[in-house]
């Protein structure tokens, strides 16, 4: 059974990350998304509101799971019995960090070994922190994110939309 894992912040899940993930749940069996417990970022949202969020966009893949871990990615992928993880590459600027970690998770774990599916082209510009800055300053998000997850990031931060 073909199994990979698509590990990342998600904070918050961007309809970008979702076009990723139905992508790749077709090319694989089992697909699991992990959010990655960062210590060294503030994130937004919880590890678990951000798990909630996922699960909640995933409901319906059936092949899909949600999961979160700390620490290093390759460890994480050897502990889930995969050798394949799933990245999303938008511009050349996520290029040269994007090679970097493939390089050394396979330095790390020989076996491991990175798949990356180039951004829909309407995403191209979107990222979780344009979402959140947008957000802070009342603009309209519902284009980047779903809804629900709109509301959420709304209330989170505080920002009062007038019914918008
Ligand atoms: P990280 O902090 O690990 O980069 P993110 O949540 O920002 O976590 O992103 C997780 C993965 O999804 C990364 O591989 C990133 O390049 C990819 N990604 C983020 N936004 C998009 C998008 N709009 N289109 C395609 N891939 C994306």
């Amino acid at each position: 059974m073909s199994k990979a894992i698509y590990p990342g912040s998600f904070d918050p899940v961007t309809l970008g990350h979702v076009d990723i993930i139905h992508r790749a749940a077709k090319m694989f069996d089992s697909l699991t998304v992990s959010v990655l417990n960062n210590s060294e970022k503030t994130p937004l949202f919880s590890v678990d509101e951000r798990v909630k969020m996922l699960r909640e966009v995933c409901k319906d893949l059936s092949n899909v799971k949600i999961d979160s871990f700390s620490g290093l990615t390759a460890d994480y992928a050897q502990r889930s019995g995969t050798d394949v993880i799933i990245r999303g590459l938008r511009a050349i600027t996520d290029f040269e960090y994007e090679l970097q970690m493939a390089q050394t998770n396979r330095k790390i774990l020989p076996t491991l070994d990175t798949v990356f599916l180039t951004t829909s082209l309407e995403y191209a510009y979107l990222s979780s922190s344009i979402v959140r800055e947008v957000a802070s300053y009342g603009g309209d998000i519902h284009e980047f994110v779903t809804p629900d997850i709109a509301e959420k990031v709304y209330s989170k931060l505080g920002v009062n939309r007038n019914g918008k």
